[in-house]
């Protein structure tokens, strides 16, 4: 074989191979998880402009169609459960057409100027192939060292690693490797309601619980009719951006207030805001009855401001009939930054908003609050009125869901405000 005549066959057929968390591999629920995760997997593909098609093989997800590869790569990288995500061209496996193709695939990396050393890695898993490991590898090397002898071989730091895959008909190769978000597929674990407020916390919170196999719904409490719409904006895109991890959830927004109001006539003074907290779990857990979470999240981070304390994280619980979980506890403020600009939350988040908490808190707020002495002001209230109005005066919404993921968002209208200058400005 002359390698001057050595080009990739025209059967050589862009894919994106996509390796599995191990974890969940082993287990005996392996198939479920896969199941779910190529259902994951489909959504997340809804509206990219082509036919795609998803292979289960050992371990390894491949996914091909007619769309661009770094559109399916940049798809399946926002998909949870997958570790590594990798562009490949799938071929027959003879010979023959993985030596053209290696070739090819290394004269294109070395044409694009970034290429000056390299290695070749085979798995051979069909046992049946003539070359077994180590003698293709150095085959494929010497063939590509003759058609590009610029190139050097390099086996400790190559500028590129081509991987070689031989099944028994198909062969994948593969020469980048983009890191996943491993974790388990959503859905997996259940249901949770996260509690999204405007900052920087929550997002970060429904992220980890997604990652942890859980799919979320959320819920914003705005300040209306006395703050601006600017807080449900940005619930909305945070909720959106979310949505992009998972089969998109619903966004219910509850305006809290004239419930707020209720509680600062009721005299909660330096308890308004575990009072405001209170309210809010109770309200997210008959909420969570009609969307089939099993649990709440919040972004809580143990003392990081006064509503944190244990004592008052404690005063919250009691007002819950569900687990409150609270994946970021023991975070610090600026891991959460990072994490949340690693997501693309942050870019929402930094925008100013008026939080409800905000409204009518106190000046000094109780940092060790006694469930007896909320419980006191709360009997001041017809609480179970007042969170059937609540419910009943929810609008709920599914971000990403109908829109394409480069048109604006469709911001809600809140009665009795106007909307103002923010809308243009959320990404
Ligand atoms: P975040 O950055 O998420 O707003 P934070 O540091 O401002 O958190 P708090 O305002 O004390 O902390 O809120 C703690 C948690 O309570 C939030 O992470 C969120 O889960 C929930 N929460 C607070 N305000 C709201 C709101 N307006 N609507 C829904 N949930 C809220
Ligand atoms: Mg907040």
């Amino acid at each position: 074989m002359t390698t001057d005549a050595l080009t990739a066959p025209p059967s050589a057929d862009p894919c994106v191979l996509l390796k599995h968390g191990e974890a969940f591999l082993k287990g005996r629920n392996r198939h479920r998880f896969t199941e779910r995760l190529h259902d994951n997997l489909r959504v997340a593909l809804r509206g990219v402009g082509g036919s795609t098609w998803i292979k289960n093989a050992q371990h390894v997800t491949v996914l091909g169609g007619q769309v661009p590869q770094d559109v399916l790569v940049e798809r399946a990288r926002n998909v949870i459960g997958f570790t590594s995500v990798e562009p490949a061209v799938r071929v027959p496996s003879t010979l023959e057409i993985i030596t053209a193709t290696a070739v090819d695939t290394l004269r294109t990396l070395h044409g694009s100027g970034t290429v000056s050393s390299f290695a070749v890695r085979v798995k051979r898993r069909d046992k049946q192939f003539p070359l077994t490991s180590a003698p293709m590898e150095r085959h494929l090397g010497a063939r590509i060292r003759e058609a590009l002898p610029a190139l050097s071989v390099d086996l400790t730091a190559p500028g590129v690693t081509l991987t070689v895959a031989i099944d028994r008909k198909e062969t994948y190769l593969s020469w980048a490797r983009h890191s996943g978000l491993s974790g388990l597929p959503v859905g997996s674990s259940g249901r949770a309601l996260v509690l999204l407020s405007g900052g920087y916390d929550s997002p970060v919170a429904a992220h980890r619980a997604m990652r942890r196999g859980l799919a979320c719904d959320f819920v914003h409490f705005s300040g209306a009719p006395y703050t601006n719409p600017a807080s449900v904006y940005k619930a909305y895109a945070l909720a959106r951006r979310l949505n992009e991890f998972q089969p998109p959830g619903t966004l219910h927004l509850i305006a809290l207030g004239q419930a707020q109001k209720q509680l600062a006539i009721a005299g909660a003074g330096r308890l308004q805001v575990v009072a405001q907290r209170r309210l809010m779990v109770r309200t997210a857990s008959a909420l969570a009855a009609g969307t089939g979470a099993e649990a709440l999240v919040t972004g809580d981070s143990l003392g990081q401001v006064a509503s944190q304390t244990l004592a008052n994280l404690v005063a919250v619980d009691e007002a819950a009939s569900l687990p409150v979980l609270r994946p970021l506890i023991g975070r610090e403020k600026q891991e959460i930054i990072d994490e949340a600009r690693a997501i693309g939350t942050a870019d929402v988040s930094v925008l100013p908003d008026e939080d409800c908490c905000s409204l009518l808190a106190p000046p000094r707020a109780s940092t060790s609050t006694r469930v007896a002495h909320v419980e006191a002001v709360e009997k001041r209230l017809e609480l179970d009125e007042l969170i059937e109005t609540l419910l009943a005066s929810a609008e709920v919404l599914r971000p990403g869901e109908d829109e394409g993921r480069t048109a604006p968002p469709r911001l809600p209208d809140i009665p009795g405000q106007r909307v103002r200058g923010l809308r243009p400005s959320l990404p």
